[in-house]
Parts: C-alpha cells; sequence; structure tokens
C-alpha cells in the first residue's frame, strides 16, 4: 500500500506544474462549488494508514480546486507578492535537504547562505553594513523581534537588567507609534506588554504619514515606530525630519518596512525612504514585494549585539555565536528563509529587484489615472504600488466589488480612508503584465455600469 517515495515527489511534482501552467486561466477567488467540495475533507481520524498517492489525490483535486490563485497575475489583494520561480525552485530543493537552519552545525550551507543573504540584503536596501539580519516568519515575527531587542536595550541603557528582574518595577518605557500604524505593530507591542491606552498615538496628514511637527516628545525611554510603505496609500513617514531629532533624544527608532523598504532597491523610488538609514531597526517581508514564496521577513538591526543578546537561545547542547540565526529571532528550528532570499537576489540582481518594483508603481500610476478617467474616485497620490479607490456611495464601492470578485477575473480586498468604504489594490505580483491591469480597469468599469444601470 505505500508508494515510493520518488513516485509520490513525482506525483506532486507533475500536479504543482499543472497547477501552475494554469495558473493565468482559473479563477482568481474560487466558485462556490470547489469550495463546498472542501467538505470532502470532513472524514474522521482513520485508524489504518492509507496510500500515501492517494492523500496527495485527494489535496490535488479537492484542495487545489478551492485555493485563491495569490501565486497568480491578477490577485491585487493584501500586499500578496506571488512566488518567483528561481525562489520556488530553491525551496523545493531545500524540501529535500530538510535542514533546520538554527545553527551552523544543523546545516553549514543554509548558516552560509544566510550569512550571504543578509550581507545582500544591507547591501540592496542600503542600510549601515555591520547590521545583522535574522530571517523569520513574518514582518509580525521580526517586529516583535526587533522591538523586544529595543525595550531590552533601552531598560539597560536606563540601569535595569529585563534578563534577570523582567519587567515589574522597570522603568516606564514609553512608545510612539503612528495613527495609521499597522495592526501588527500593535499586536506585537500587546504581546511585549504595551497596552494600548499606553501608547503615544502621533497624528498623521492627509495621506497618512506622520505630521513631524504634532510628533510627541521623545526621550531616551522611548520606541518610536515609523513605517515605509502605510498599507492603504503605500506612503512614508517622514523619516529625515523624525530621525535625527529621535537620535538626538535618545530614541530607539524601529521601521516597520514589510513591502515599503523595498522602494530602495529602486534610484527611482529610494527618495521617499531617505533618512531611514538612521533607524535603530528594520523589519522588511521577502513573501510580499520580493516574491519568495510563505513565510519569509527579516528582522534587521544596527547593533548585532542586541539583537544576538535579546535573542539569545544558547544552551549547553545547543550553543551558538552570536551570528547564529537561534540567536536572530524567536524561531529556534526553522526552514532557510534565506536561501530564497539568496536565490532572488542572485538571479535577479540588482536591477532586476528594481525593474519589478518600478513596473509595479508605474502599473499602479497608470491603473489610478486610468480609474480617475474613467470617472472613479482615486482617494491616494500613488506614491508607490497602492491604489484606493471608492465609487459615489458605500453601497457603490461594496457592489463593485462583490461584482468583480464574482466575476472571477481579479481579487482585491475593501479597507476603508477617511470614514469611507474604499477598496484597496495593490500590485506586487511578479506575474502582472500590462494586459492585467487593463482586464483589471475593464471589470471594474463594467462592474460599476452594470450597478448604475440597476439604480436607474
Ligand atoms: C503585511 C504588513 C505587515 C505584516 O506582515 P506579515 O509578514 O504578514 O506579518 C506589517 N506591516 C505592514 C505595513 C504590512 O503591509
Amino acid at each position: 500500500m505505500k508508494n515510493s517515495e520518488s513516485e509520490l515527489v513525482q506525483d506532486a511534482d507533475a500536479r504543482a506544474l499543472t497547477y501552475l501552467e494554469g495558473i493565468n486561466y482559473r479563477r482568481v477567488f474560487p466558485n462556490q462549488d470547489a469550495i463546498d467540495s472542501l467538505s470532502t475533507f470532513n472524514e474522521s481520524l482513520a485508524d489504518e494508514g492509507r496510500p500515501g498517492s492517494e492523500t496527495l489525490a485527494m489535496l490535488d483535486d479537492v484542495g487545489s480546486a478551492a485555493t485563491v490563485a495569490t501565486n497568480g497575475p491578477r490577485y491585487f489583494g493584501f500586499v500578496v507578492g506571488a512566488a518567483l520561480p528561481i525562489a520556488a525552485a530553491a525551496e523545493r530543493l531545500m524540501l529535500a535537504w530538510d535542514n533546520g537552519s538554527a545553527l551552523y552545525v544543523t546545516s553549514p550551507t543554509c548558516a552560509t547562505l544566510e550569512e550571504i543573504a543578509g550581507r545582500w540584503m544591507l547591501d540592496i536596501l542600503d542600510l549601515p553594513k555591520q547590521s545583522a539580519v535574522g530571517f523569520g516568519t513574518s514582518a509580525t515575527a521580526c517586529s516583535l523581534t526587533c522591538l523586544t531587542a529595543a525595550r531590552r536595550a533601552l531598560l539597560i541603557r536606563a540601569g535595569w537588567n529585563p534578563d534577570e528582574d523582567g519587567l515589574y518595577g522597570a522603568p516606564e518605557i514609553r512608545v510612539v507609534v503612528s495613527e495609521k500604524t499597522h495592526i501588527t505593530i500593535l499586536k506585537a507591542l500587546r504581546i511585549l506588554g504595551f497596552g494600548s491606552s499606553r501608547l503615544l498615538v502621533a497624528p498623521v496628514d492627509e495621506h497618512g504619514r506622520i505630521d513631524p511637527a504634532r510628533m510627541p516628545a521623545l526621550d531616551d525611554k522611548t520606541i518610536v515606530c515609523l513605517q515605509a510603505g502605510e498599507v492603504n496609500t503605500g506612503e512614508f513617514d517622514p523619516f529625515n525630519e523624525i530621525i535625527p531629532k529621535a537620535r538626538e533624544a535618545g530614541a530607539w527608532i524601529h521601521i516597520d518596512g514589510a513591502f515599503g523598504l523595498w522602494a530602495r532597491a529602486s534610484g527611482k523610488l529610494r527618495h521617499y525612504t531617505d533618512g531611514v538609514e538612521g533607524a535603530d531597526s528594520w523589519t522588511v517581508d521577502g513573501h510580499k514585494w520580493l516574491n519568495t514564496p510563505y513565510d519569509c521577513a527579516m528582522a534587521i538591526c544596527k547593533d548585532p549585539s542586541l539583537l544576538a543578546a535579546a535573542m539569545n537561545s544558547d544552551a549547553a547542547y545547543a550553543a551558538g555565536t552570536a551570528k547564529a540565526q537561534k540567536n536572530l529571532t524567536i524561531e529556534f528550528s526553522r526552514r532557510a528563509r534565506g536561501v530564497p532570499v539568496w536565490a532572488i537576489l542572485r538571479t535577479l540582481g540588482r536591477q532586476g529587484v528594481a525593474e519589478m518594483v518600478e513596473r509595479h508603481c508605474s502599473q499602479a500610476t497608470h491603473l489610478a489615472d486610468s480609474l480617475r478617467d474613467a470617472g472613479f474616485d482615486v482617494i491616494n497620490r500613488v506614491v508607490l504600488n497602492q491604489v484606493i479607490v471608492r465609487g459615489q456611495s458605500d453601497a457603490e464601492t461594496q457592489a463593485i466589488q462583490n461584482a468583480a470578485h464574482e466575476s472571477g477575473e481579479v481579487w482585491f480586498g475593501m479597507s476603508s480612508w477617511g470614514g469611507k468604504a474604499a477598496f484597496r489594490l495593490s500590485i506586487s505580483s511578479w506575474r502582472t503584465t500590462d494586459d492585467d491591469i487593463e482586464r483589471l480597469i475593464k471589470v471594474l468599469i463594467v462592474a460599476r455600469s452594470s450597478y448604475q444601470l440597476q439604480q436607474d
């Protein structure tokens, strides 16, 4: 009853290839039949085993059918990149290795490649060369990592040892966040024990950038969280105006650059991030704009010793150097997430990454211009790859989204801006061509016309 390993892996590869070959043609969000069929999975756990080939067939026949084509060209939801072929291929090979990348001894190859990937990341993002780069699962986990290091560093500087004495009775650490800070920063702060009513909120301007004139006062017991790439508008906090003053006050500056930090890879877009190199820590995702598979993100800390001390997990049986990845992130055991980063950077080079990022931004600009010409209310001025749009009413906005989803040709999510419903279009898949953008525009125009006809 057992299938050989090679039979199973070949079967899986063949099925994966078929899926990929159809990615441009499938519905972006599955239809109701496919979703209803997911009930097939609802079996009780069997006592006896069965052939793996049968499990794989079920996974593909039932599972693949109800997937969302986030790896396709017309998924415009959240900020979700697809997976570049070289990164997906590298991951496939890595699955055969099944090496953890906690320590050099768990995989000399992974440890070496993650060190090089980290160096190249600092190079392409032009961040301080001595920084430590920890590869984690998500921007959420990596921001948690950086903010842990931040609080620890400020407490130690204030004469308190949190590693030994914990937090009860510790000097108060203040945290400043943007009014538009990402929910995962708030989550990381909550996990760390910073209650929401204690956070100091910096007001933003119409674009969603912190207004420096209304920044709360800073001191050397304050963590400031700024962002590169607001999740709706794609805008950047004014780093050049905020960071030098925050430095002078002795505050710790953390940057959430989940997708927006990639603007630094482009000579044309880089100016939005000017001054961001003066921060103490940065978070950036691989699985969004770099188009690695999930889960891939980086925690970058200017002072490597502060990150390595905060994340240390050395034990008699598992001692590492300050460079060991298990001493730089939350995870102890994990896949080498730096390998797909290395594979993409090596294959695309600086120019390839810049071209991808710039292409998405010019597609976003074209999309916004076309929608404005067609009479849509495009809310943001489009500095990056994000476009937020609304109809003449919340009902029309919602109806357009519903009809667009029903078409199966595109998918995008909703948000709100200025208290009104809006839909959010994010361009971050390497597969998205100019034709895909034209198709999106057409779907939106048709959806709006049919709504308006119904109203007449
Ligand atoms: C997506 C996003 C995050 C969270 O990233 P994950 O990798 O999904 O945890 C944080 N900040 C911003 C600005 C984002 O867009």
